[in-house]
């Protein structure tokens, strides 16, 4: 999950506020004390997290609770509210024809962030292509030109010529007939003075209609530096927060983000092209508050899967039989490591903290609940109630498994249904699904 140790340590100081019977000055100073330090061993500025608990004390004690919520889901509410406040908007990339520069220091991300960019406006349909004006780092040309290569996506590079301005000069020209067209560029290890200069000069060549910012998930309050030097000489327009996967604590970039009054616009979940996520504010806090996020799932599935594969909008009105799980089942192979997808169910809400190998063992589980599935009639599929004793004898032989696996397939599945139905009327309701959570 993103940013795993904040959000569990969120999710930690939420759990203390449900615990408590009732909400008073002591409990609100508690629970605020926690996310606090949550906020803080994540690298989120100093200053933020003190503004923002002392918003949520405020609101929490002088706002009056809504009619129809709980004392508790109020402040759950306001927390929600105000951890949203501190990300702000997101910065929108129109999909529509434009230049992207990309600028931030060595290793940032940038050159992977360029393909998944790239991967990203070929799967809305667009024609991007890639100009290479890196020209510092040894290997810069080969990196880019492999990954567009792999991806059919346009590339301009001079491999060997230093002069990074007029090859982009050169290169939005030679590819002007495509959709999207994306500068990466070179950083260096620190913010240097030559730096500087040659962004300059390529922003004032390339014109682009977006300066992306990438910055390393996994530094700290660097980021501000960063943001700070970048922003005052060509302008950033938005951030893409890179490496969000794996152990970032993320603080220090939104922190970052918050003091330039940027934001955010993708953020980076691994080292392929297919890891970049759009950044949506509260769909990223719920994630953190750990609700699992069913949204994107159904905006990749849909992107990832033709129409006939699955759907999506009939299991979210709770008609999910076996046999729509067992197209879910086939189109899991499709979307991606079962770990990306189950992070994305409500499961993990439901069934708690997913330890990391079930998540091998799910993708084995899937497999053997397939086989299962084979050996049902279709009237079974439909209609799994009928499902008793005798039939499981029967379907358990078939398939050559266990009776036990068929009623844990059975299990399985009624906890998905339960699942869809939870998100019923398709709008995320976060009170609702918390307190589906015993939250
Ligand atoms: P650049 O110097 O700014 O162009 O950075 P690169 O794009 O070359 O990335 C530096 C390193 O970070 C490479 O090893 C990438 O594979 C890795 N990287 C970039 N983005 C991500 C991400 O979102 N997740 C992970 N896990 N690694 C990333
Ligand atoms: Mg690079």
């Amino acid at each position: 999950m993103v940013m795993d140790k904040l959000g569990n340590s969120l999710q930690d100081a939420l759990k203390k506020l449900v615990k408590s019977g009732r909400i008073d000055e002591r409990t609100v100073n508690e629970v605020v004390k926690d996310i606090q330090r949550a906020l803080l061993q994540s690298d989120v500025n100093v200053k933020l997290v003190m503004e923002m608990s002392q918003s949520i004390k405020e609101r929490a004690l002088k706002e009056e609770v809504p009619a129809g919520a709980s004392p508790r889901e109020h402040v759950l509410r306001i927390v929600y509210q105000e951890l949203i406040n501190i990300i702000g908007k997101a910065t929108d990339v129109p999909l529509k024809p434009q230049t992207i520069m990309m600028i931030g220091l060595q290793g940032s991300g940038k050159t992977t962030t360029t393909s998944k960019l790239a991967r990203y406006f070929q799967r809305k349909g667009l024609r991007p292509a890639v100009v290479c004006a890196d020209t510092f780092r040894p290997g810069a040309y080969q990196q880019l030109h492999t990954l567009c290569t792999k991806l059919n996506v346009p590339f301009y590079g001079e491999e060997g010529n230093p002069d990074a301005v007029g090859i982009v000069e050169r290169g939005l020209k030679e590819l002007q007939k495509n959709d999207i067209l994306i500068v990466d560029t070179a950083g260096r290890h620190s913010l240097e003075a030559d730096l500087i200069e040659e962004m300059e000069n390529i922003h004032a060549i390339a014109n682009p209609d977006y300066k992306l910012l990438v910055l390393d998930g996994a530094i700290g309050q660097q980021a501000s530096e960063q943001a700070r030097t970048f922003n005052e000489s060509v302008g950033i327009s938005g951030v893409v927060i890179s490496k969000l996967d794996g152990t970032a604590k993320g603080g220090g970039a939104i922190s970052a983000v918050c003091e330039t009054n940027s934001s955010i616009a993708f953020i980076g979940t691994g080292e392929t092209p297919e890891d970049l996520e759009r950044f949506e504010p509260d769909r990223f806090i719920s994630r953190l508050l750990g609700m699992g996020d069913i949204k994107s799932l159904i905006e990749k599935a849909e992107e990832t899967l033709g129409e006939e594969d699955i759907d999506m909008e009939s299991m979210m009105r709770g008609k999910f039989t076996l046999k729509d799980m067992y197209k879910q089942l086939e189109s899991i192979n499709k979307l991606g490591p079962m770990k990306q997808i189950m992070q994305m169910l409500p499961l993990g809400g439901l069934g708690a903290k997913i330890p990391e190998n079930a998540y091998q063992d799910t993708g084995d589980k899937m497999g053997r609940y397939r086989i299962v599935m084979d050996s049902m009639t279709e009237e079974e599929m439909l209609n799994p109630r009928l499902i008793g004793s005798a039939r499981i004898k029967r379907i358990a032989r078939g398939s050559g498994c266990t009776a036990d696996d068929v009623r844990e397939l059975l299990k399985y599945h009624k906890m998905m249904q339960n699942a869809m139905k939870g998100f019923r009327g398709g709008k995320f309701n976060m009170q609702k699904m918390m307190k589906k959570m015993g939250m």
